[in-house]
């Protein structure tokens, strides 16, 4: 189980519930299709009755014989109708529950996805909702128009003899019993095979994004047999709940044989003392001939329901993890144009209340415009800063202000979009270079992004590529080099043309010459707007206009290079060591 905290809600049915209610009148539609099909096949006995009793007097059956040629096309007919309107009304249900579901998780709290495999939350979107398709259309409309038509069949049967109706119940009641045992053991089965199925996809997930790793370290066997395992438990779960389905299935058809059986015996005994007619025996064994298919329908609308219960539980557990809120209840204020101001206030943060503080208190104050460096160990909690500029994660106690604003009292999304973040390890998507620079900012102009490729000097290997912007750069940017890496997650945050950009180690990987002429224009940048700078090397230190020194979680001092490796020992180490070894 890689999901976090699932906690009880709501039955299953009712998350099923709402995403069929749109849907609702088309499969309304398409089970009174079902349901005509259902009535048509009801008179046929009927017919049938007719037919044989003119045979047997003698009478002409010409007309009986029209009759029932119409019925039967007809029956066909509505019969496909029907089935392509629920089949597409389930589809659509998949569909509302993959947009539901995709939309949820885009925007899930940063906490929840580190306690989740993206894998699995995958396998929930992609292969769970897969399962709703058979809901909708076997168990939904299996249970109403089977039950209707079962319902209607049996108001037939005891129309035409009450005494073998009662016997035909009573059988059908024996092997409801049996059923009830069998049908809860299908639902445990296929939730187990689903969550192994999750599992498979965590594993394929976490393998699959470092493969040069795992072959490198030559471990492809060992995860092999990781996939392997979850998907033969996948499989051993769900043969299970195909053993139990059959076991039901077969049970219902069984129980009608010996209805079928039964009621010729008691039915034969009761036309040779005289009580009913042939015709009305035969009538009757038609109708408990056509019991079997309402029957079937019910039962397999159950174990249908139990298979893909699994799979509603799953995606209710997705539901329930903690997400940001999709429209806030009260338009929130919008950082303006101007450069953004920004301070912590005593920060205390967690990742989890499970494990140590990251920040005991962390205090400082960054005005709008220029530049501010932050250095420390590693380890120190600068990263964990940006986290919380960005809310990521909101800090235990405390306070983080934007322009003198906590920054709960921000509208989240306009605040994220007046702030370019440059993660460490400048993570690139897959897709084209051009999808990378324009993912922060899709509407900017080709002029704006001829001006960001020369400032990050990209110019070069865009016009080196045969394909140019065009190019796919592979899964996470494995087809650039680090360097080139950095400065395409350098450009793409330029392009947003922030109020607040923030640099985490956005410029280790570059050589000497790059990296001096990306130190200038991000000096370029910090004259019209604020930059957090996190930093190794000493030539991006001492440029700051401020340098904040952080370690264990605290803020040590603030200051410019000289006043701080004058007055604090653990800079003027870094300074002497560090920096200097890096130092491009
Ligand atoms: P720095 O950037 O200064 O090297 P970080 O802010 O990245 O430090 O990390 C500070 C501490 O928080 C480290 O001990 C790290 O292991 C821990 N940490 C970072 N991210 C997470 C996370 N998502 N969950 C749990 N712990 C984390
Ligand atoms: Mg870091």
């Amino acid at each position: 189980m890689s999901i976090a905290e699932p906690h009880a809600g709501p039955p299953a049915w009712r998350l099923l519930l709402g995403y069929v209610r749109p849907h609702r009148w088309a499969l309304l539609a398409g089970a009174l299709l079902a349901l005509t099909t259902g009535a048509t096949g009801l008179v046929l006995p009927l017919v049938a009755r007719g037919l044989i009793d003119d045979l047997s007097h003698d009478r002409p059956i010409g007309r009986a014989l029209i009759g029932m040629a119409a019925l039967v096309v007809t029956n066909a007919a509505v019969g496909a109708l029907g089935s392509y309107v629920l089949r597409r009304t389930a589809e659509s249900v998949v569909l509302g529950a993959r947009r539901a579901l995709s939309s949820y998780l885009l925007r899930l709290r940063i906490p929840a996805v580190d306690r989740s495999e993206p894998g699995d939350l995958m396998a929930r979107i992609t292969s769970d909702t897969t399962l709703l398709r058979e809901v909708t259309t076997d168990s939904l409309v299996g249970i109403g128009t089977g039950g209707l038509t079962l319902v209607a069949t049996v108001v037939m049967m005891g129309l035409v003899d009450v005494v073998l109706l009662g016997v035909t119940l009573g059988v059908i009641l024996c092997a409801g019993t049996v059923l009830g045992v069998i049908v809860p053991r299908i639902n445990r089965a296929s939730k187990q095979a689903q969550d192994a199925v999750g599992v498979m996809g965590a594993s394929l997930e976490r393998i699959l994004g470092a493969l040069r790793t795992v072959k490198a370290s030559g471990a492809e066997h060992r995860e092999e047999q990781t996939i392997h395992a979850a998907a033969e438990e996948s499989w051993r779960q769900s043969v299970r709940a195909a053993k139990w389905s059959a076991a039901a299935g077969n049970t219902a058809g069984l129980a009608m044989q010996i209805a079928f059986i039964t009621v010729l015996a008691v039915g034969g005994a009761r036309v040779a003392t005289g009580a009913i007619e042939v015709g009305t025996l035969v009538a009757f064994l038609l109708y408990v001939f056509y019991l079997m298919s309402p029957i079937q329908q019910v039962v397999g609308a159950i174990t249908q329901y139990q298979t893909g219960a699994g799979a509603l539980a799953r995606i209710q557990e997705a539901l329930r993890l903690p997400a940001e809120p999709d429209a806030l209840p009260a338009p929130l204020p919008t950082p303006g144009a101007a450069p953004a101001a920004l301070a912590f206030d005593d920060v205390r943060f967690r990742y989890a209340d499970d494990l140590p503080y990251v920040h005991h208190g962390v205090t400082f104050a960054v005005p709008a415009r220029g530049m501010t460096a932050f250095v420390g160990p590693s380890g120190a909690g600068k990263t964990t800063v940006f986290s919380l500029i960005e809310r990521f994660y909101d800090p235990e106690a405390g306070v983080i202000t934007v322009d003198g604003r906590p920054l709960d009292e921000w509208d989240l999304p306009r605040l994220r979009s007046a702030i370019g973040y440059v993660e460490q390890d400048a993570p690139v998507l897959s897709g084209s270079l051009r999808d990378n620079l324009l993912l922060g900012n899709p509407e900017a102009d080709d002029a704006d992004v001829t001006r960001v490729l020369k400032t990050t000097r990209l110019d070069g290997l865009v016009a080196r590529l045969p394909r140019g912007l065009d190019t796919l750069v592979g899964h996470r940017g494995t087809k650039l080099s680090g360097g080139e890496r950095q400065r395409v997650a350098i450009a793409r945050a330029l392009l947003r043309h922030p109020r607040l950009l923030l640099l985490d180690e956005a410029t280790s990987q570059l050589d000497a010459v790059n990296e001096a002429a990306l130190r200038d224009t991000v000096a370029d940048v910090a004259r019209t707007t604020t930059v957090l700078v996190v930093a190794h090397r000493l030539s991006t230190v001492t440029m700051a206009d401020r340098i904040v020194v952080m370690d264990a979680g605290r803020v040590r001092a603030v200051g410019t290079h000289r006043e701080l490796v004058a007055g604090d020992p653990l800079y003027a180490e870094l300074a002497a060591t560090q920096f200097l070894a890096t130092a491009g």
